[in-house]
């Protein structure tokens, strides 16, 4: 079965960073596209497995040699999907899981048809609110701009194939996975299927001959 790209993409706060660490813990079958930031690193968070630290300088060099499958530029920061990432991920024959915001996910979808794409909604304004004040020690306007760009966001979803309404956060990661198994199961993702059908058709047939000699 050939393998392919998970986007997941949720205004701040949607819960989709979570939903992706858990996923990644509980299946085998995913792997973690590790993208390139020049945001500083959070004290949570090492160099190489969150995210790679790159500095502007870097970033810019790396965008220009075309290692990027995709970057957008996210509250003042760049964030970039590096392609040998991706590569490396469905080498190891896995799929890839990108935790991407809307731009990248746009660019990402032009450019590659293996792609499934969810998007995370948040189970009300309200939950989202409290999520992003409990997380950041945000003043008041820092928090506005949040919310007028959670808005912004939400007006992508509908590009996704795929929505989930992140209200538990175990039901929605079912859901993720329950996604994830079906589309694996896609026709067109099934490498050998015409050797398969052909194989089980032969064989009933020399049954069928056994029983009619
Ligand atoms: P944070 O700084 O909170 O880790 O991430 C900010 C936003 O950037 C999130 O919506 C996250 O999904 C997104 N993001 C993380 N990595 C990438 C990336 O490689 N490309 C794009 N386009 N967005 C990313």
């Amino acid at each position: 079965m050939s393998r392919f790209l998970v986007i997941l993409s949720s205004p701040s706060g949607g819960g989709k960073t979570t939903i992706a660490h858990r996923l990644m813990a509980s299946r085998d079958d995913l792997g973690f596209s590790i993208s390139a930031t020049t945001r500083p690193r959070r004290t949570t968070e090492r160099d190489g497995v969150d995210y790679h630290f790159l500095s502007i300088e870097q970033f810019e060099q790396r965008r220009e040699a075309g290692a990027f499958l995709e970057w957008a530029e996210y509250g003042g920061h760049l964030y970039g999907t590096l392609e040998a990432e991706v590569d490396r991920v469905l080498a190891g024959g896995r799929h890839v899981v990108l935790d991407i915001e809307i731009q990248g996910a746009a660019q990402i979808r032009q450019r590659r048809s293996d792609v499934v794409s969810i998007f995370v909604l948040p189970p009300s304004a309200e939950v989202l609110v409290q999520r992003l004040t409990e997380r950041a020690s945000d003043d008041r306007e820092s928090l506005a701009r949040r919310l007028t760009q959670a808005g912004i966001e939400l007006q992508q979803a509908e590009l996704y194939d795929y929505v989930v309404v992140n209200d538990d956060l175990a039901r929605a990661v079912a859901e993720v996975a329950a996604i994830i198994d079906a589309e694996t199961h896609r026709t067109a993702r099934q490498d050998g299927l015409v050797q398969t059908v052909d194989r089980l058709r032969s064989d009933l047939e020399r049954r069928t001959n056994e029983l009619t000699e």
